[in-house]
């Protein structure tokens, strides 16, 4: 079919086809493999993990794949999380130390066990915290830190956990964006560097049952605790009808263990697949003045793809930039976040449960609250600098060379001259 495109190729990026997006089918990695495991699991009549065996299957499996002793399989990401918090046992009051960059997922189960999220700022050029940043903020009552690795780019979480652990407290690592990513100097994948490690199978990460959450440990006692905490604290290897802790239910079902199986045997290529693009993405784009590319692609996860921009250079402001590569038919956003999670109301407000406990709560050592300039650098990522191109293992060549291509007509259009 002849079709009366411009000869321009940045023109026809136009109506060019939209990109495949994590949103359906055309950026996920989902076939009959899940749709064969999920008509079993239904077959079988057992859909709930407490009468079936694909939970305890897929956690056995994912820890193999991750080297660890112990996984544990929840309902969603933010229910891991809230799981391994609640496993550390932070007193009412006590402080968790958080970055400004991430999903609400990462400080929900925080504010829920009655901590105080202290926010610490990020690195300007990746959004992850740093050991300088976290020490700046400890405190007596510090009890643990959430690094979170951004966007698949590995956190400097082995220098965090030297620096913390001197002084009793447990490093949670949130890998919800970071499947397989592998900290710079990290002996091991994000996960299984700090004490407890925290991934999501929700619809947008790099594998899927649509909501789901996965929490690695190599401690038993914390591994106990985290199993217990996601089914209301009930001791069922002893045949007994009780409850030895407090707990929520926070299980998997065995639809969403039977999807996540067949998806975790998909991972390693998928992981593969959005390394090379990226990859050829970055070589596409290195030397552009003002603008920083993912560091250490080959052991990045890719979740989204980001870029910085230095204001100094570059005129216009991330959500601008990225309205502009949205224009020529390239997916992106700009800042991640409408604000910085310290400036969401929901924290900024500090009324959880309605009042001001935790805050208020003796011996408080401090009197935490949040307001603009707590972290710089979070600050400017969210309103300045950072840009997200949208990325999964579906795109190919085609889409790298439009995301290119769109990325040095913005970047013409706005580097200073
Ligand atoms: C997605 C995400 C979460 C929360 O996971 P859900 O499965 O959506 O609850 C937490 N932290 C980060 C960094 C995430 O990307």
């Amino acid at each position: 079919m002849v079709r009366s495109a411009s000869q321009d190729p940045l023109e026809r990026l136009h109506d060019a086809e939209p990109f495949p997006t994590t949103n359906d089918s055309t950026g996920r990695t989902l076939g009959e493999a899940e749709i064969e495991a999920v008509a079993d699991v239904i077959r079988s009549g057992r859909l709930n993990r407490t009468v079936g065996d694909q939970a305890s299957s897929l956690e056995r499996e994912f820890a193999a794949v991750m080297g660890s002793r112990f996984a544990h399989a929840s309902s969603s990401g933010t229910a891991g999380i809230h799981t391994a918090v609640a496993a550390v046992a932070p007193q009412p009051g006590d402080e968790v130390i958080v970055p400004p960059i991430s999903d609400y997922g990462t400080v929900a189960g925080v504010v829920a066990q009655g901590a105080i999220p202290v926010f610490a700022d990020v690195d300007p050029l990746t959004g992850c915290l740093t050991p300088e940043t976290v020490l700046s903020v400890l405190s007596e009552r510090t009890r643990a830190v959430v690094v979170v690795h951004l966007m698949g780019a590995g956190a400097p979480v082995d220098a965090i956990v030297a620096a913390v652990r001197p002084r009793g407290v447990a490093v949670i690592e949130d890998c919800a964006q970071a499947y397989l990513t592998v900290p710079s100097g990290a002996a091991g994948y994000a996960g299984t560097r700090g004490d407890i490690g925290c991934f999501s199978l929700q619809q947008s990460k790099h594998i899927t049952a649509g909501d789901g959450g996965l929490t690695i440990t190599d401690d038993a006692a914390l591994a106990g605790r985290i199993r217990l905490f996601a089914d209301k604290g009930w001791p069922r290897e002893t045949g007994e009808r009780t409850h030895v802790s407090y707990g929520l239910n926070y299980r998997m079902t065995e639809l969403q263990a039977a999807i996540a199986r067949v998806q975790l045997g998909r991972l390693t290529g998928i992981v593969r697949d959005r390394r090379r693009t990226a990859e050829a993405a970055i070589e596409g784009l290195t030397g552009l003045a003002g603008i920083t590319l993912p560091q250490n692609p080959e052991s990045h996860a890719f979740w989204q793809f980001p870029i910085v921009l230095d204001r100094d250079v570059i005129r216009t402001g991330c959500r601008e930039f990225a309205e502009r590569l949205v224009a020529l038919g390239v997916p992106a956003s700009g800042g991640y976040l409408t604000t910085p999670l310290h400036l969401t109301p929901a924290i900024r407000d500090r009324r959880p449960f309605g009042t001001l406990f935790p805050y208020t709560v003796p011996p408080a050592s401090r009197d935490v609250s949040y307001g603009l300039g707590d972290c710089p650098n979070g600050e400017h990522l969210v309103a300045e600098s950072l840009v997200c191109i949208p990325w999964n293992e579906r795109y190919d060549s085609s889409h790298i060379s439009r995301v290119i291509g769109a990325v040095r007509r913005v970047h013409a259009d706005t580097v200073q001259a």
